[in-house]
């Protein structure tokens, strides 16, 4: 038909282009390593991602080629977040917190020529290097840290390759659907799964972060992203906050209590994103020094459940509104946002901060539903609980070379997300279960099942089950069961099954001492397959 509107991509460069053009003067602001600040803005920021491409086609990045990244919060990384998708390549950001073994699958599996790493991370790299099959060159970035004592090589400088590149602008023509970046997610059992965003979906999941009644992002907010760059694109903040010009800060690697809080004050934050953790270890150092935050407006928490009395605690103490999102890395992350209808706000303070504590209703663009085990939809009458689905243009069909393509969806096209949820007639989430076997510590994922069969090679071991309970810190940590085969002494036992989950898991990822215990015997099903419901209630009530 014609006169129907311009057919016009939707793609990342376009945002950086608009904000250089309307913005160049609001600020970048990065705090490194040992504490000092930088400052950029827009109209620097497009300059250099400029130069960037240019490094980047010099060491022949092709369209389509993964470029990793392995980095905390900082405007180098935004540059990377524009440069490598504005040149048709994909940005993988590899999250650092896994154990190095992950790591390697994952470089890997993505087939990443480059790495672009903080130099501080560097002796990681030139331990695994050996075995990273596919990457030609580490790119080091001066975070201001400790330099390590080993480097990967061949590497070069960021800073040097940047001053040798040339400044000739030349963006390719994209199109929308193009990959533009990679996110792996850590799966039940083994190997993570890579959820490939296109522009599109980052474009559109930028619009839908910045609305009012979503994350609300404003060309007036000063934006704290606390999230890391690596997880699921920092929640789209970055390119949200370029779409509108707000101003951006980037906190580096020191990211609990005081170290946030300075910061928040000294740039005159308004609005922050993180796990519940770090709001709950900001919030025991403010009440603790008797601080408050004279600019911070607004919290946005999300990865975990949050505890109401967080909620209240921070708006009756502080006076800032907390604003609960739920997301997954596969949903490039926003789903739903839980923010109180308008004709809600006369409800009982009570009602409206159990409304404002569920995961919320879903953002525009974003389809949901709860299914049954045979793929219904139920209804939304807040008592069905089913699986929680959804669709949508930012939602993934699939992951990254796998080999089987769509296999994440369910035959009527829903991706299921592996939470259990109920709806109210609102259409307010309210997760009630989670059908991952899958714990959440400080907003990163723990393996049970990849800890259990591990808990069974110790000698003495028969039989093992790892369930999460709740903590007041880590949002959750693992308990691990164990029956054992002769009688031994529990600290010993516990010590030495420390030792051995070691080989395999991160230190933030290993229970305490005192929650691996030994059991007569692991509840069973009808079936007798080991039954996890039970056990969890079986901790919760031995610990009180
Ligand atoms: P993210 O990077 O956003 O944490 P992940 O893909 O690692 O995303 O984790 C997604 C999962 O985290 C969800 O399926 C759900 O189990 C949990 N989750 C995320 N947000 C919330 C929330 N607000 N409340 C409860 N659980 C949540």
């Amino acid at each position: 038909m014609n006169g129907l509107m311009m057919d016009v991509p939707l793609t990342i460069p376009s945002i950086l282009k608009r904000a250089a053009q309307v913005y160049p003067e609001k600020e970048i602001v990065s705090r490194w390593s040992d504490g000092s600040i930088t400052r950029t803005n827009y109209g620097t920021l497009y300059k250099r991602v400029v130069r960037l491409m240019n490094v980047l086609r010099d060491l022949g990045v092709q369209p389509g080629d993964r470029v990793a990244t392995s980095a905390w919060n900082s405007s180098h990384h935004l540059e990377l977040y524009f440069a490598i998708p504005s040149l048709g390549a994909v940005l993988h950001t590899v999250n650092i917190r896994l154990f190095p073994d992950q790591i390697r699958f994952i470089v890997n599996h993505a087939e990443d020529r480059f790495v672009f790493l903080d130099r501080s991370l560097a002796g990681l790299y030139a331990e695994l290097q050996p075995s990273l099959t596919t990457v030609e060159r580490y790119i080091l970035m001066d975070d201001r840290g400790t330099p390590p004592t080993t480097m990967p090589s061949p590497a070069s400088d960021y800073e040097t390759l940047l001053a040798s590149a040339s400044d000739e602008e030349y963006f390719p023509p994209l199109e929308e659907n193009m990959a533009a970046g990679l996110c792996y997610t850590s799966g039940t059992t083994g190997e993570p799964k890579g959820t490939l965003y296109s522009h599109r979906a980052t474009y559109l999941h930028a619009m839908g972060a910045c609305m009012v009644d979503s994350l609300g992002i404003s060309e007036k907010e000063t934006v704290m992203s606390v999230v890391p760059m690596f997880h699921a694109n920092a929640w789209g903040l970055p390119y949200a906050c370029a779409m509108t010009g707000a101003k951006q800060v980037f906190p580096g690697p020191h990211l609990l209590g005081g170290a946030i809080a300075s910061l928040m004050e000294a740039e005159q934050v308004t609005l922050s994103a993180g796990v519940p953790t770090v709001w709950n270890i900001l919030y025991q150092h403010l009440k603790q020094h008797s601080q408050k935050l004279t600019s911070l407006r607004v919290i946005i928490s999300g990865g975990s459940a949050i505890p109401r009395k967080l909620i209240a605690d921070y708006e009756h103490d502080l006076g800032v509104e907390v604003v609960c999102v739920w997301g997954m890395t596969e949903l490039s992350p926003i789903g739903t946002v839980a923010r109180l209808r308008g004709a809600m706000r006369n409800l009982p303070a009570e009602k409206q901060l159990a409304i404002r504590a569920t995961q919320g209703i879903s953002v525009p663009c974003v389809e949901i539903a709860i299914l049954n085990e045979e793929g219904e939809s139920l209804p939304w009458d807040g008592e069905s609980t089913g699986e929680l689905a959804s669709k949508g243009p930012w939602v993934a069909s699939g992951y990254y070379n796998t080999g089987k393509p769509n296999t994440a969806l369910t035959k009527d096209g829903w991706f299921l997300t592996g939470d259990v949820a109920a709806i109210t007639p609102y259409g307010y989430v309210e997760i009630t279960d989670r059908k991952k076997d899958m714990i959440k510590s400080r907003g990163e994922w723990i393996s049970s099942i990849d800890m259990e069969n591990l808990a069974v090679e110790h000698p003495n071991v028969r039989e093992a089950a790892v369930v999460g309970r709740h903590d007041p810190v880590r949002d959750e940590v693992p308990v691990v069961a164990v029956v054992l085969n002769e009688p031994r002494p529990q600290e010993e036992i516990a010590r030495e099954m420390r030792d051995l989950l070691a080989t395999q898991f991160a230190n933030w990822q290993l229970p305490k001492l005192s929650d691996i215990r030994i059991v007569e015997a692991l509840p069973k099903t009808s079936v007798g397959k080991l039954d996890k419901k039970v056990l969890r209630v079986q901790i919760l009530n031995s610990e009180t």
